[in-house]
């Protein structure tokens, strides 16, 4: 099972486990990719999801998952989040509510929020904090889908320039740049062999 972490936000994250539309590549088949994703992410411990993740679950999951695409691709083109992707990321962000904690050790004492909810909560929770937070501090324009018409992977694009077009520099980005290079040395042998 591989899993792409290339999206740069969890909640993009999520959306990238359809990676074929139409042949229909999914990689939440069973509950044990539900666990295999939430620990691949570093939301939840290994183990922590074993049992509990009912066979229901990788169909909830990949229906929130397709909500959410619509929600965020929705707030990506108009620049505002729909209300329905506030009211679904306000259900999930209720299923796992924080709790203030304070700990002491070798003199030092430290409080932090965590989040409280049972395992499966707490990954719908992890989810929808990161989409929460992006269309709260995100720029819009910077949620992209992969130059690569057959590609479906997105990302966000942290970059400095802001130009990130490819999911991978080195599956699309890579194929593209090639075939660019081998366009301009053919275009390049028909008018003479000029290098530029
Ligand atoms: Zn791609």
């Amino acid at each position: 099972m591989r899993f792409f972490f290339l999206g740069e936000r969890l909640a993009v994250d999520l959306l990238n486990t359809v990676v074929v539309q139409d042949g229909r590549v999914h990689l939440l088949q069973g509950p044990m990719d539900v666990a295999a994703w939430a620990e691949a992410a570093g939301v939840l411990p290994h183990g922590a999801l074993r049992g509990s993740a009912a066979g229901q679950e990788p169909e909830r999951l990949r229906g929130f998952r397709e909500t959410l695409r619509r929600g965020l691709v929705a707030w990506a083109a108009g620049g505002t989040p729909p209300p329905g992707l506030i009211a679904l990321l306000n259900r999930h962000l209720a299923r796992d509510p924080e709790v203030s904690e304070v700990t002491a050790s070798r003199g030092k004492v430290v409080t932090r929020r965590r989040p409280a909810g049972a395992p499966l909560e707490r990954l719908y929770g992890a989810v929808a904090r990161s989409a929460a937070e992006l269309v709260a501090g995100g720029d819009p324009r910077r949620l992209r889908k992969c130059a690569n018409p057959s590609c479906r992977l997105m990302f966000y694009d942290v970059s400095k320039a802001g130009r990130r077009r490819w999911c991978s520099m080195r599956t699309c980005g890579g194929q593209a740049k090639s075939r660019a290079f081998y366009r301009r040395r053919r275009n390049g042998a028909r008018r003479g062999g000029g290098s530029r």
